[in-house]
């Protein structure tokens, strides 16, 4: 039995369903879940205190939407100043070189910076297979996730729409369909679990309208649902996507979501910019992963969150892949979407409270999870401490819009997950922080070197 307790914290927002913010309270672990909130806990001789006087504490964040292998493709100048079509098919060149060791590699930096900003549960969207890697890239991704000690859903993506059949990505980067589903179920029969504070699950994740057969789409739902997973895809992120959609379907993103059962509380869609008032109140029930930095980074167009929180969508926040962000920093993300709620919706805007509950709790409900993202006895310990004791917050009057407003010293005081510190002030606790970065570059140069020549 292992137990921690936090003592003194100043502030703990628990997102709970009375909505309860306490001031100077502990917070006692034991094992993986949160055992007692209250004043003055006693606990035993050996419980590790750590004493959080000066901090604000919450649910950990839950990062609804990644690609983690892009954290290798920072930052390349042929694809810089693009919006989404053109940024993809530059990158496609490049990404086709990846192997298992970048995967593993690229997962890692993305788990790293996303434990070290208070991110405790993240997704990935893996659907680049190019031809001749093998198809066990995902259960490289899941090895860094239990290495590393981050709760992880990995999403089993796939792109069977190559050039010569009408779609955007070159062939040399999608796979047969039926290689696609056979995978997906190894995946799911392998590694999805479904039981209370599970640390692994699986999703199904065909990439995008353009890059994917509406057969695939089918086929990955029928699985799904018959798998008990989820679905998960890219939609209405463009107009680009918008007029491919009509042109070969004759129908907007959300309506060819509508027309193939695609919709609901066991789907969430990435993005959701470009959509009218009906469609809207489609999405009712189903989840979306905002992702701003992307969507400022390819000019994509503001997601229209206030409206989709107020139609009673379930909304998360997400760092997206690292190519078009471009970090992991999911604190960085929250004072992100903040603001561009802000741009789009003056004196209507969003509170910091709201926004900090769809980084935690809002995340854990897109994800059909009700085990984490709130601090209450029984939950997961998936716990983010933030120390406000810095030059950076000195005469801001509320906690909570310090975090999120006051620019931020971008690494917690410590990063629980399911019980185990995983990151205190920036350092990973079950890796090796300055071997995986430079392995990690060393890869990243070999695979773009290969592509220039
Ligand atoms: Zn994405």
């Amino acid at each position: 039995m292992s137990s921690i307790l936090l003592k003194n914290i100043s502030t703990a927002v628990t997102f709970d369903n009375k909505d309860r913010i306490y001031q100077d309270i502990d917070i006692l672990v034991v094992d993986n879940q949160i055992i007692a909130i209250g004043k003055d806990i006693k606990a035993e001789e050996s419980t590790e205190k750590v004493d959080c006087s000066g901090c604000v504490v919450l649910p950990g964040f839950v990062n609804t939407h990644h690609h983690l292998y892009q954290t290798l493709f920072r930052g390349i100048k042929e694809v810089q100043e693009k919006p989404l079509f053109p940024w993809l098919t530059g990158l496609y060149e490049f990404w086709k070189h990846i192997t298992p060791e970048a995967v593993y590699y690229g997962a890692m930096l993305g788990f790293s910076e996303l434990l070290r900003t208070g991110c405790t549960t993240t997704t990935d969207h893996h659907y680049l297979f190019p031809k001749n890697t093998g198809v066990n890239l995902i259960d490289e991704q899941l090895r860094a996730a239990s290495e590393i000690g981050i709760r992880f859903h990995a999403t089993r993506g796939s792109m069977s729409l190559g050039r010569s059949g009408g779609g955007l990505p070159p062939d040399s980067v999608v796979q047969k369909e039926d290689e696609i589903l056979k995978d997906s179920e190894r995946l799911i029969n392998k590694y999805h679990d479904n039981k209370k504070f599970a640390m692994q699950r699986i999703a199904l994740a065909p990439c995008s309208p353009f890059s994917v057969s509406k057969s695939l789409m089918v086929q990955s739902r029928d699985l799904a649902r018959k798998k008990g997973v989820m679905l998960h895809t890219h939609l209405a992120e463009t107009l680009d996507e918008e007029k491919f959609c009509v042109e070969k379907y004759g129908k907007r993103p959300v309506e060819l979501m509508e027309s193939i059962g695609w919709i609901g509380s066991d789907v969430w869609f990435a993005h959701a910019i470009h959509l009218n008032d009906r469609e809207i109140k489609v999405l009712r029930g189903s989840g979306v992963a905002h992702c701003p930095s992307s969507n400022m980074k390819l000019s994509s167009g503001i997601c229209p969150t206030s409206e989709l929180v107020k139609q009673g969508v379930k909304v998360g926040i997400a760092v997206d892949g690292s190519a078009s962000n471009d970090g992991s920093n999911m604190w960085e993300e929250v004072r992100r979407a903040y603001l561009l709620n802000h741009l789009k919706y003056g004196t209507e805007g969003l509170s910091a409270y709201q926004v900090l509950r769809m980084a935690t709790r809002g995340g854990a409900e897109v994800l059909g999870r009700d085990d984490i993202g709130v601090l209450e006895k029984g939950k997961a310990a998936d716990i983010a401490v933030f120390d406000l004791k810095d030059i950076a917050y000195a005469g801001c009057h509320d906690p909570l819009v310090a975090l999120v407003t006051c620019g931020n010293t971008s690494v917690t005081k410590l990063t629980m997950v399911n019980g185990k510190v995983a990151a205190r002030n920036g350092e990973l606790m079950t890796i090796n922080n300055e071997s995986i970065r430079t392995e990690a570059h060393k890869i990243a140069s070999g695979i773009v070197n290969k592509e220039r020549g």
